[in-house]
């Protein structure tokens, strides 16, 4: 491994304090190192691999893609690729649908979108958009305008401009920056990156109402906590409102890189139009494949039952270290999107994870991150929670 990763560190930009690790293949819910070191995973490829490793339908369905044709441009239309978007739509209640290759250009194409639909009332080329602190919407120019961390900005602006930051869950920090400008107002359904915060029922609620009123856009990015990873299928949908527009990813493809933002027939016919939007592989037809044998097997093996009651254990089982060690401030999360806040970095507890095998992830310096595939039993909870007071107590008496 070592080897590995001394030839990495010469020929890759060095973005990334990566972990001191080779990964080599998976099975279910383990990952294995090139020395053959097995991990259980509660990372997923970040919210990635909700099906777990090796599925061999969704692997034959790629297969079986690759050997008829893997890409033909958005020029004509593909099968695998219209299969995607009726199931895609239906599951989130949604009426169109745009595939792009990652979550930021989904957020890219929901900015857009946005920004015409307002364009096209007034002809003024000055909207706001709203965001919110700690938001994390992806490091393309446009996303990375709209996401809540200063750090991750400064060195690259100007971004694109007009964008004002509230709070969380803080209704007057949202409604004090509308005004007759603000065209959009975007938010994680349950903030990810920046370190697992669900928005309030009452919160979305009320932005939506004032949205109707005003006419402004509500973007939901459900690209980390939808795809079923918080109970239902998208987590706006248990708070009875529904987006203008929401984007998606991550678990879409569970590994092929794929994207959509979705939207209601209302904006999609008053918004973008041909020539406005594009992209060469976006939906192409081994996306297509990957989306539509995901979304099948959703439904086939029950994954979001599964979510729920193995999330619930997951929160009971967090719950009870949390009182048990001083150390763990607080829980935080839904489904099998949850977390753990400290009262100090975590980064030596994940070491130390990895060395008894098993992968966890932070979000933000003092917050450990519970994303695994979606298809784990109560006995990997039972597993993780083992290795992971393991490491507590390791810190304690260090
Ligand atoms: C990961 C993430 C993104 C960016 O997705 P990429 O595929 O990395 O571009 C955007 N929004 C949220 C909420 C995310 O978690």
């Amino acid at each position: 491994m070592k080897a590995y990763i001394e030839e990495a560190e010469k020929v890759l930009l060095h973005t990334y304090n990566r972990y001191q690790l080779v990964l080599d293949k998976g099975e279910g819910v383990y990952l294995y190192d090139t020395e053959g070191k097995k991990y259980l995973d509660f990372c997923a490829g970040i919210a990635v691999f909700a099906l777990g490793y090796g599925n061999q339908e969704y692997n034959n369905a790629l297969k079986g893609q690759i050997d008829k044709v893997i890409h033909t441009s958005n020029y004509y239309y593909n099968v695998p690729t219209i299969e995607a978007a009726k199931k895609l739509t239906k599951a989130a209640g949604m009426d169109r649908v745009f595939f792009t290759n990652s979550g930021t250009e989904a957020v890219e194409g929901a900015i857009k979108a946005a920004r015409k639909y307002a364009y096209l009332k007034d002809g003024k080329r000055d909207h706001e958009i709203i965001a919110l602190e700690h938001s994390f919407h992806g490091r393309t120019m446009g996303a990375l305008a709209v996401t809540g961390n200063p750090k991750y900005r400064e060195a690259f602006e100007p971004l694109i401009g007009n964008v004002r930051f509230a709070k969380m869950n803080d209704w007057e920090s949202v409604i004090s920056q509308v005004n007759e400008k603000t065209c959009a107002i975007l938010l994680e359904t349950v903030q990810g990156e920046g370190g697992i915060h669900p928005s309030r029922e009452e919160f979305l609620k009320k932005i939506r109402e004032l949205c109707d009123e005003r006419d402004i856009l509500l973007i939901l990015d459900e690209i980390q906590c939808g795809m079923g990873r918080c109970g239902t299928m998208f987590a706006w949908q248990k708070y009875g409102i529904r987006p203008d527009i929401m984007t998606t990813a991550k678990a879409l493809g569970c590994g092929i890189p794929v994207g959509a933002f979705l939207m209601t027939e209302k904006i999609a016919n008053a918004s973008l139009v041909p020539g406005d939007h594009g992209t060469t592989y976006g939906g192409n037809p081994l996306a297509g494949a990957a989306i539509n044998k995901v979304l099948d097997l959703f439904e086939a093996n029950n994954i979001i039952e599964n979510v729920n009651s193995v999330g619930n254990y997951l929160k009971e089982q967090l719950e009870l270290l949390a009182e048990k060690y001083e150390v763990i401030l607080e829980r935080r999360g839904e489904g099998l999107m949850q977390g753990l806040e400290f009262a100090c970095p975590v980064g030596p507890y994940i070491k130390r994870a990895m060395e008894h095998g098993l992968i966890l992830i932070n979000a933000g310096e003092k917050i450990i991150r519970f994303i695994p595939p979606l298809i784990i039993e109560k006995k990997h909870v039972d597993e993780m929670i083992c290795i992971l007071s393991v490491c507590l107590e390791e810190e304690k008496e260090k």
